[in-house]
């Protein structure tokens, strides 16, 4: 095992290199077709053939299987041992995989949920001048408040930076299980938010849940939601949910966790491969966070932090996930 994967590094390290340039970037990982079994050999197998890995998530989908062991059923051993032996088998899979993750690229999404609020203007102007993408999960409601907010929605519009998705228009009005208890209500709600904010992409994010329903997926944090996630799916929409919260008190700026706190939170997620999709962490923000200076500063210094430490890369949802 060993030998596979050291082969995995030294003998293909040009093929391994000209395959990390052509999985990277905006390409759908999704959308490469070559054999996942081949992936398998050359993490695996002490093989000296190694193949190519490949970009169809074969990696991502070793790290969630359950590990199989051959054995003997004439001479068996202890329920104990078996059990010892399964944990060790999933331990060296886990280890081989992760270290194969860890050369590939990671990415990180940025997401701010409530907008256009104050803050949203400092969000849109920090994601210009960091040259980042950013995503913002906004409420029609929200927009139709004032000339003010207006504003600042179309400016998040016009930023090719920044992707618009859909949070809702009423947001619930912030009694979600009444606002879930009715499906087809809540699914208008979200009907009527793409068609006043004109948004492009089926993305949504649901208001008080973190659900997430996309390709294989399907994860209910509370149950009151899930019919309106399910809804919302079978007419196209892709659901998501966050791995990590970051909070700060909107008026006066004061961060509930420091940058530094959220900062390795990230880390040992984006390390650990204990995110939603290994590789890929998404962070949950929300506008009203970053009205006022301070708040906008840890913002760009949580973008330092990310930048200077690692080479992390800033998506968009409509991209999520990459998978290895
Ligand atoms: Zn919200």
């Amino acid at each position: 095992m060993r030998n596979g994967v050291k082969s995995l590094f030294t003998f293909g390290g040009v093929f391994y290199l000209m395959w990390l340039a052509s999985c990277s970037g905006s390409m759908d990982s999704r959308a490469a077709n070559p054999s996942q079994d081949s992936l398998k050999l050359a993490v695996v197998s002490d093989s000296k053939t190694d193949t190519l890995p490949s970009c169809t998530g074969s990696l991502t989908k070793r790290w969630r299987e359950p590990v199989h062991l051959m054995v003997d059923t004439v001479n068996p051993i202890s329920k104990d041992s078996l059990a010892k032996a399964i944990r060790l088998e999933r331990r060296r899979v886990r280890d081989s995989v992760r270290l194969a993750l860890d050369q590939l690229p990671k990415h990180i999404y940025f997401t701010f949920d409530d907008g256009p609020l104050r803050g949203s203007k400092a969000i849109d102007s920090i994601a210009k001048a960091r040259k980042i993408k950013i995503n913002a999960f906004l409420v029609g409601k929200h927009a139709f408040m004032s000339k003010g907010l207006k504003r600042d929605y179309q400016k998040y519009y016009d930023n090719p930076l920044v992707e618009c998705y859909n949070h809702s228009y009423t947001h619930g009005n912030n009694k979600f299980t009444t606002f879930y208890s009715n499906a087809v209500g809540a699914y208008n709600d979200f009907e009527k938010n793409e068609t006043d904010l004109k948004l492009q992409h089926k993305i949504i994010r649901l208001p008080g849940r973190n659900i997430w329903i996309y390709d294989d997926i399907r994860r209910i944090d509370l149950q009151s939601g899930a019919s309106t996630a399910d809804m919302l799916y079978t007419n196209g929409y892709k659901i998501f949910g966050w791995d990590v919260e970051w909070k700060i008190h909107g008026l006066t700026g004061k961060p509930i966790q420091s940058v530094h706190e959220i900062y390795t939170r990230i880390r040992n997620y984006m390390n650990n491969k204990s995110s939603m999709e290994p590789n890929n962490v998404v962070l949950l923000m929300h506008d009203d966070m970053f009205q006022n200076k301070k708040g906008q500063q840890l913002l760009s210094s949580l973008i330092d932090t990310i930048q200077t430490h690692t080479d992390y890369r800033f998506e968009f949802m409509q991209d999520y996930p990459f998978r290895y």
